[in-house]
Order: structure tokens, then sequence, then C-alpha cells
């Protein structure tokens, strides 16, 4: 494809908020040398705008550098610009964006599914190598699944927040979007390991994902849990499923049936968590300290007031309010403590489930890509696109979402890989043998 074809699709797809002709940064040499990478437009990079999709931050400049962007400029990677995404990653659909909707390049009438729908799309069409999203309830891996592309969540505290802004800090975990395997393991070790500005971050030795890849599955052991292929999904997904179990037993891998009690209280969890966590972390957001200030205001509380409504988009909003509510004195028991205990529950269940399998295999998501503006005036709808997806980020597990074929509309299917805690090279090894490249079947 021509530069100026790429220019086009960019352009028309949205997918972009900034490109680079040069990289913002100094060109370093080492193991990532020359990988073209996007980064979400949730990391900061310094010298460079960090919008978060919205308006609240349309000027704000980065003073430094996000640990993960960091890591992969000195491993040699060339920053070719940053993506859009839905406003502060809350979304499911790349529409709640200040800066406009972003379009899957297998069908423009459709999303690219959210909330890192810009670093999928960006991914798709091969203007970088890597992009990064981040992933709190399947930001990478439901667009990942939408787009075809290869979406990889680490385990929580794997990789740095250091320099991502935070939704929800106890889930948000950096990742990959990645047309190979190869590259998101290879982004992954140079990005992984303790960093000592991030608390959370992880000291556990980090091992060489790319080795995994050649890496033997024989013997390994499938966990199919029942809870994870209820009513809703798609025929084609149900019958992409099919096909991979026999790709792994063919690999002589162990299909073994499991139960997870806890999965249908995920959403319910999920949202209340992460609404509560968004209400404190969004609380900086205040007209004085950073971005928007409302030109209107006569005194320090209308400041405040008048800067958060007309900064923040609806769903911001939305979330803000459903967090403020949770946390509320008459109703914190009731809410957030109990979704605490919940969440301790569904963890359980993950431990439980991973002393006799080594991975679980899961749809991505029940549907492939819908249409714009499908699900824009039911948020309970668009909330249930992370049915399979939420579990993952409350149990902290590494999870990826690996193309394995087209649905009979000729749009990517993703299903999902889960793993233990740190136990990354496994994901790799299997996702080995499921995939399949179906991007080369994308025309632009
Ligand atoms: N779609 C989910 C939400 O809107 C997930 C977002 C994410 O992972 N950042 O909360």
């Amino acid at each position: 494809m021509t530069s100026q074809r790429l220019q086009e699709l960019n352009t028309s797809l949205n997918c972009f908020l900034k490109v680079f002709d040069v990289p913002p940064h100094t060109i370093q040499t080492g193991k990532l040398d020359g990988m073209r990478i996007a980064v979400k437009d949730v990391l900061a990079l310094k010298g460079e705008r960090l919008t978060c999709g919205s308006k609240i931050l349309e000027n704000f400049t980065s003073l430094y550098d996000a640990t993960c962007v960091e890591r992969l400029i000195s491993a040699g990677a060339l920053v070719v610009g940053k993506t859009n995404m839905d406003e502060f990653a809350m979304g499911s659909s790349n529409e709640n964006s200040a800066f406009g909707a972003v379009r899957n390049p297998w069908d423009i009438s459709r999303v690219p599914g959210g909330s890192s729908g810009g670093s999928a799309v960006a991914t798709a069409i091969g203007s970088c190598d890597m992009a990064l999203g981040t992933d709190t309830g399947g930001s990478i891996r439901q667009p990942a699944a939408f787009t075809g592309t290869i979406g990889f969540k680490p385990t929580y505290g794997r990789i740095s927040r250091y320099g991502l802004t935070a939704f929800a800090s106890s889930f948000d975990t950096v990742g990959t979007f990645s047309r190979t395997l190869e590259s998101a393991a290879r982004s992954l070790e140079v990005m992984s390991g303790k960093d000592e500005r991030d608390a959370t971050s992880a000291d556990v030795p980090v091992d060489e994902y790319s080795l995994s890849l050649s890496g033997n599955v024989k013997g390994l052991r499938i966990g199919l849990a029942e809870e994870y292929f209820g009513e809703g999904i798609e025929p084609d997904i149900r019958e992409a499923i099919e096909t991979v179990k026999a790709k792994l037993v063919a690999a002589g891998c162990i299909l073994v049936p499991v139960s997870m009690p806890h999965t249908k209280y995920s959403i319910a969890v999920y949202y209340i968590l992460t609404t509560a966590e968004a209400s404190s972390n969004l609380a900086r957001f205040d007209g004085i300290r950073y971005g928007y200030r409302t030109p209107g205001a006569h005194s320090l509380a209308e400041t405040y007031v008048h800067s958060r409504s007309e900064g923040f988009g609806q769903e911001v909003k939305r979330r803000i309010m459903l967090g403020t509510y949770v946390l509320s004195s008459g109703y914190y028991d009731a809410y957030y403590t109990r979704a605490q205990k919940v969440r301790r529950l569904i963890k359980q269940d993950f431990t439980t489930v991973f002393k006799s399998v080594d991975a679980l295999l899961t749809p991505t998501t029940p549907t492939t890509a819908f249409k714009l503006g499908e699900k824009l005036s039911d948020p309970l709808s668009m909330y249930l696109n992370d049915i399979y997806t939420v579990s993952a980020n409350i149990s902290g597990s590494p999870a990826a979402s690996i193309p394995v074929g087209l649905d009979r509309n000729g749009l990517p299917i993703g299903v999902q890989l889960i793993t233990d805690s740190f136990k990354e090279s496994v994901l790799f090894s299997l996702a080995k043998e499921i995939h399949v490249d179906v991007l080369s079947r994308l025309t632009l």
C-alpha cells in the first residue's frame, strides 16, 4: 500500500489523534529496532498532547514519558502517532471520543470496539507494527476481536502504570495490539518488570515470551467454563470455538469442563468498582489543576461545576455519578463493600480453576462488530458487550484475544485465552496454535 493511501485511511477511519512524520523523540537502538508503534492517547509521551479522548484535556501537554513508552523507545521503537479512544477509556465502541468515532476497516458502518479502538484500527490497517492499548474491562481484547488483531492484556502489575491516566487503578492494565504474536511477545518483554514509580508494578522475573512461541503445548489442560457459553453468542462464534477446540486437541491439549459459579456477578461488580474508582480518580480534573477551564464562572464552586459539566462527555459523567453514588455514605456498604466481597469470590473461582487447568478458552465477545449508533442509546446493552472480558480484570489474570476466522458477514472473530497470573508464556504458546492471520484477507 502506498503511504498516501495509508494516510487517507488514517483520516477516514479517524484512528489517530496525531500522526508524527518524524518520531518526536530521539531514536535509539536495541531489541525493537525500527518497530513502528502507536500509543493510545491515555499514555504520556513527553512534549505531546495527552487528551484521553476528552475535551477537558484537549490542550494538555505531557511533561514526561509513561514508563512503558520510555522502555519501548529505549529499545529502538519509533512512535508513529497517538491513537483515538473512548473518553478516559470508558466505552466499548469508540463512539465516546470527543474527537469523533473511529470506524472499523472491515466495514465502515461498524464500530471497531473500544475503548482502544484507534490502536486496534491503526494496527489492523498496518499503520504500525504494534499499538499500545489499555484494558480495564476488555478495552484491548474486545477491539482486537472486532478488528482481527491480536490483543494482549498481561497480568495486572506486569507493566508499570506510571504515565497512564487512571480510570480504575486496581483494574487498569497496559497491553498490546499487533499483527503477529512475535511483536506482542517482544514488546511485552521490553515493557514488563518492576518500576519504582508504580508501587503496584510486580517484582516478578520477566520470561522471554518470544521463546514460548515455539513451545510445546502437548498435555496442557484447557478449561471450558459453562458460564462463558451462555445465551446470546452468535452461532458463527460458537462454531469458531469448536474449530479451535479441535486444533488444540490435535496439538495434544486436554479439554476439561470446569465451573466458575460467580461469573454471573462480574458485570455488576465491574461497573460498581470501576465507577467508584473513576469518580475518585477523575476528581483531579477540576478546571484548576489541569486542562479545560470554563470561561463563564463567577466563583470557585462555579469554576469546578461548569468546567466539569462542559469538559466531560456524557458517558464519563454517567460513570462519575454512578461511582459517587456507590461510595456515598448511605450506600457504601450495600454497593461498594459488597462488590469488593464478590470480587474476592470471583478471584477465588480463578484460583480454584487454575489448580486443575493451565488455561481457559472462551469467546472474547458474544457478537462480532456491531453497527455505529446501534447501542448508543442503551448503555446497559453496551456494558453487556464486556460480559466475557471483565472477569480477567477483576482477577488480574493475563488474557488475550486471538483472531481465529471470519463470520458469515466477513467480520473477524476473536477467541479469548486466560491463564493464571504471570503465566503469559503459556498463553503465548497456546495462542500460537490457534492464531489465524485474518488480516491478510482485509481489503483496503
Ligand atoms: N468497555 C469497558 C468500559 O467501558 C471497558 C473499558 C476498558 O477496558 N478501558 O468500562
